[in-house]
């Protein structure tokens, strides 16, 4: 499989009244042509910012401290400003979990599904225009021509979060980034929606990051799951091993805690406590003050990330890899 993006040891930190808050800690992860990657874990795990930095999406008061992230050749943390405009928007997109706020509220939304061709220089403004009619009507939006001229307000929640994917479809990206693009909307909307996710992947042969909180959902659409707990990956699996052999304590926890479509009748099992407070992170393995397999070790020595196959990668001092 031809390898699109190749991250290596990325580190980012944010600068706070509080003290350094190392959001990403040293993580490698390499996505495929046309594989879906779900990046998962709680508020605050790091997994928005491990992505949106490599585009340099991230508050001003962060920084990226060490790492590469190759795509398609080039290493996108050395592009310059105007290069990095060059790839964003057309080799790589991105959706948000706020199409309100994502979206111009003075703009029609036709234009600005066109808006990113004509910036790219894909096509001349009528060609365009035609473009954009097609891609709202292919993301669901009835009556496309004549709700181009419609504004933001104008539409539901879920309609705008289709405008929002026909515009990260406008340039026919290779990448795709959603991150939450479903949480903000209610459950019948959400599943919608992934399913127009999921048609268009296959479509346009595109690579998909998937950042969520929500690892059900994640399991549907993703090939491959990464877990993310205080700014590491603690796992990472094939979807069908972390279904039937998750490894992790914290990936065992999030299984347990949301809700698989037809799991009626299933017991659902919050993880205790709370995500660790970013500027103090406990010592050994993070997770251990949450974990009820916690052992003397625990906490005094990190858990390497280790392969315990070919494609299962967990940190956790229960199980026993080869060291990388
Ligand atoms: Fe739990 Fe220890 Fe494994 Fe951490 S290393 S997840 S505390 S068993
Ligand atoms: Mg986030």
């Amino acid at each position: 499989m031809m390898e699109l993006l190749n991250v290596n040891n990325l580190k980012v930190e944010f600068h706070r009244v509080e003290g350094i808050v190392k959001a990403v800690d040293g993580i490698s992860y390499k996505l495929n042509k046309g594989e879906s990657l779900g990046i998962v874990g709680e508020s605050g795990s790091g997994k928005s910012v491990s992505v949106l930095s490599l585009l340099r999406l991230i508050n001003r008061n962060g920084r990226i401290v060490d790492g590469e992230a190759i795509f398609l050749g080039k290493d996108l943390l050395k592009l310059n400003k105007e290069e990095l405009r060059n790839i964003r928007g057309k080799d790589i997109s991105i959706i948000f979990q706020n199409p309100m706020t994502s979206l111009n509220p003075i703009i029609r939304v036709g234009i600005q599904v066109m808006e990113p061709i004509i910036w790219h220089r894909l096509m001349k403004n009528e060609e365009a225009r035609e473009r954009a009619i097609e891609l709202l009507e292919r993301v669901g939006i009835p009556e496309s021509p004549k709700r181009f001229l419609n504004y933001p307000f104008q539409f539901s929640g879920g309609m705008r979060q289709r405008v929002m994917i026909a515009m990260a479809l406008a340039c026919h990206p290779k990448l795709l980034i959603a991150d939450e693009p479903t949480t903000a909307l209610d459950v019948t909307i959400q599943a919608q929606i992934m399913e127009l996710l999921q048609e268009l992947k296959e479509e346009y042969g595109m690579s998909v990051i998937f950042i969520t909180h929500d690892l059900s959902v994640a399991t549907n659409f993703c090939d491959r799951i990464i877990t993310m707990y205080a700014g590491k990956i603690v796992e990472e699996a094939p979807v069908e091993e972390i279904l039937k052999t998750p490894l992790h304590p914290y990936t065992k926890g999030l299984l347990n805690s949301t809700l698989e479509i037809g799991s009626r009748g299933k017991k659902l099992v919050p993880i205790p406590g709370n995500p660790p407070n970013p500027t103090k992170h406990p010592s050994g393995c993070k997770f251990h003050p949450r974990c009820s397999f916690a052992m003397e070790i625990c906490q005094r020595e990190e858990p390497p990330l280790v392969n315990i196959s070919e494609n299962h990668r967990v940190a956790c001092h229960l199980i026993k890899g080869e060291s990388k």
